[in-house]
């Protein structure tokens, strides 16, 4: 195990121990290749980290299937909850170290890295932990026959995430596949595989069997493609672009047909109406578009303003903006750090001009920051309209389009114009509009008077182009459970 640890010392002096093996059987094993995990604050190389190609899948698809078949299938499931209740009780041990890892890995503010993706991964745990025991089918009479039905494990699951909340992201793919009883293999981001490696070796440490989770690392054309192509994986749960959605589906489609469930992107209307809580409003759609860089898939990225106070909200939107703090993520007061990657950045600014090609207004920001670290001011653009590619396409960074609607059926024919359905916001003092709009909404999450709003125990997922399945709350079990019915005769005749 030591073999793979890398100490590496943050600006404030703290060491941390970087596990960089690939987690297999529970050892730390090497991969096919390594790849350079970068700070993106400082663009300078962490570490080297092992990759995972088509050996090391087989490897840990064959541990995953030993471990279901010989351990996991046979344990009890107050030994599963325990388990992941263990986990848990570590991480929150642990926390302050994972919230270091996260935030030079991953470039967000170290305030963030706390309270949305340490505390998230322990929440959603334990949340599902409570469940292992109310795992049950239904049970039918019918005259002359009993039937009932089995929920049952599906065996080998894999899970695929991103990058822009990598615990918070294992988080939801461990916890409902573990809680169901099955086994799984967590592929992480090639741009942010710390901090899963980091809850590989407390999976070990509380104790769970070995094979029963499996953490890789990899370029996602290899790695990620081979698990999707897998033949004994029964089910995959994938996070990520809508593009490479695509190719997970065709993959499954292609090869055994496993159960598929996608979070995909988005590019998510907020809509205030002039009957707002005006300062409340910019408040939370600040953060809904600017929180994680923007690195969002829910963002709030296309902002809706009623006309009569469309002029006063750009001017305190803009007002609020410029205050957030944009720098070093390691700092406290910190609330913008760095985009993930140069890639990003580039996106980014490539975004920004064509926005101005296209002839919208560039109210604020748009510039990068500095020339070391991938940093780029908070930008808005304003007298958009819906043809525009900064309209229609996820940016995945800090900039904001803003339009202006006339009515309640102006709103909903802004926001539905994209082809995306994740989520919606709708800012208004009255109920009655608040409820109308949010059932006319294409969108697997409505927030009224607020925005990025996400509980374990509430479902989220896309309409539209923006996924299949629901994660989170109970719904987010049945993508791990097949149904089986059993038919008993009592006294029929053939
Ligand atoms: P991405 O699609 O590039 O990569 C996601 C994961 O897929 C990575 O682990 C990557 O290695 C892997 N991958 C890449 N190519 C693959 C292939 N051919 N086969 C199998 N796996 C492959 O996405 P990203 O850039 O890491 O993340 C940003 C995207 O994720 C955005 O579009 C965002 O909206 C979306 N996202 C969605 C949600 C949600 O819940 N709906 C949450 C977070 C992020």
């Amino acid at each position: 195990m030591s073999d793979f640890i890398v100490n590496y010392t943050t600006s404030k002096g703290l060491v941390l121990k970087l596990q960089t093996g690939l987690f297999i059987n529970n050892e730390f094993v090497a991969g096919e290749n390594t790849l350079n995990t970068i700070n993106p604050a400082t663009e300078q190389v962490i570490c080297a980290v092992q990759a995972a190609e088509g050996k090391q899948v087989d490897a840990a698809v064959d541990a995953a299937e030993k471990a279901y078949e010989q351990v996991w299938s046979k344990t009890t499931p107050q030994e599963r909850q325990r388990l992941m209740l263990k986990l848990a009780e570590l991480i929150d041990r642990d926390a302050e170290e994972l919230a270091w890892i996260e935030t030079i890995d991953n470039g967000k503010a170290i305030t963030f890295s706390r309270y949305a993706d340490v505390k998230g991964i322990a929440k959603t745990l334990r949340y599902y932990a409570g469940y292992t025991d109310k795992i049950h089918g239904k049970t039918f009479g019918t005259p002359g026959a009993l039937s009932y039905t089995l929920h049952e494990p599906i065996g080998v699951t894999a899970g695929i995430i991103p990058w822009n909340f990598p615990l918070v992201m294992l988080g939801w793919k461990l916890a409902p596949a573990l809680a169901t009883g099955n086994v799984v293999i967590i592929k992480t981001s090639e741009l942010t595989p710390l901090s899963a490696l980091k809850v590989a070796t407390l999976i070990k440490e509380a104790g769970f069997p070995p094979g029963v989770v499996n953490i890789i690392t990899g370029y996602g054309h290899l790695a990620g493609e081979a698990l999707a192509r897998h033949p004994k994986v029964g089910k995959i749960a994938f996070t990520g672009s809508t593009n490479v959605g695509r190719l997970i589906l065709k993959a499954a489609a292609e090869t055994n047909l496993k159960k598929v469930t996608l979070e995909l992107g988005g590019k998510s209307p907020n809509i205030i109406f002039d009957d707002a809580d005006l300062d409340k409003a910019i408040k939370w759609a600040h953060r809904g578009i600017f929180f994680n860089q923007g690195q969002i898939c829910c963002a709030g990225s296309r902002i809706y303003v009623q006309e009569g106070i469309y002029d006063t909200f750009i001017q305190k939107f803009k007002q609020y903006t410029s205050k957030g703090v944009l720098g070093d993520p390691q700092k406290e007061t910190t609330f913008q750090g760095p985009q993930i990657s140069q890639q990003q950045l580039d996106r980014i600014i490539g975004y920004v001009n064509q926005g101005q090609k296209e002839g919208a207004t560039l109210y604020h920001g748009g510039k990068r920051i500095g020339n070391k670290g991938y940093f780029i001011e908070p930008t808005i653009f304003t007298d958009v309209t819906s043809q525009m590619k900064i309209v229609q396409e996820e940016i995945f960074g800090p900039v904001v389009v803003i339009g202006k609607f006339k009515d309640e059926e102006d709103a909903i024919k802004l926001a539905h114009e994209t082809t995306y359905g994740l989520a919606a916001a709708v800012f208004t003092e009255n109920v009655t509009r608040a409820a109308r709009i949010s059932s006319r909404l294409q969108a697997g999450t409505v927030w009224v008077n607020c925005l990025l709003e996400l509980e374990e125990n509430t479902p989220f997922g896309g309409y539209r182009q923006s996924g299949i399945g629901r994660e989170l709350g109970p719904y987010g079990l049945e993508n791990y459970l097949q149904v089986k019915t059993v038919k008993i005769n009592l006294n029929r005749e053939a």
